[in-house]
């Protein structure tokens, strides 16, 4: 069972590293990310609530997200193997109902994986992705959104005593070695 939550700007290679660890061992990647995308996509009323947000580099509303993650929190996978969140929490509130949550789940945190990468790789990286919502406007406000609503979740989780940060810059195979020790799996 790994109880993981995945942190760092965006294009910081979370989406990748989750998968692959989630994959590896077998738990439950939750990505509200992908969530909102997959509602996009299918023409949900969520999807078009989120597209608004999303197509901005805004971040979509808390409640909204806080009942997605509750929703899937409670299915019995994430009971029985754990979980790996990606993109969320995205704000202290989003934070402190995720702990609210796992408290009455009774499945607190292990840790938080803080990936670090500068400024300028991010641009980078997100102008060569070239996802739907990476034109360069767009990125610098999800850049602008990041280090003022998520970057306080450093030092929020750093008090707890459960943040290991990694540099996630270098080969993807060194970076996913690194998170293994991190989380004290054997690789
Ligand atoms: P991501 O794939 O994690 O980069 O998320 C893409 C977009 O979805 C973000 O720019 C936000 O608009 C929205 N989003 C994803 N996760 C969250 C979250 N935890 N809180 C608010 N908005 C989110």
């Amino acid at each position: 069972m790994l109880k993981v939550v995945f942190l760092g700007p965006p294009g910081a290679g979370k989406g990748t590293q989750a998968v692959r660890i989630a994959e590896k061992y077998n738990v439950p990647h939750i990505s509200t990310g992908d969530i909102l995308r997959a509602a996009v996509k299918e023409g949900t009323e969520l999807g078009k609530l989120a597209k608004e947000y999303m197509d901005k580099g805004e971040l979509v509303p808390d409640d909204v997200i806080i009942g997605i993650i509750r929703e899937r929190l409670s299915q019995s996978d994430v009971r029985e193997r754990g979980f790996i969140l990606d993109g969320f929490p995205r704000t202290l509130p989003q934070a402190e109902a995720l702990d609210k949550m796992l408290a009455e789940l009774g499945l607190p945190l292990d840790k938080v994986v803080y990936l670090n990468v500068d400024d300028e790789e991010i641009v980078k990286r997100l102008l060569a992705r070239g996802r739907a919502d990476d034109t360069e406007e767009v990125i610098r406000n999800r850049l602008e959104v990041y280090r003022k609503q998520t970057a306080p979740l450093i030092d929020y989780y750093s008090e707890k005593g459960i943040l290991v940060e990694i540099c996630g810059v270098g080969e993807i195979d060194e970076i996913t070695k690194k998170i293994e020790e991190s989380l004290g799996l054997n690789g």
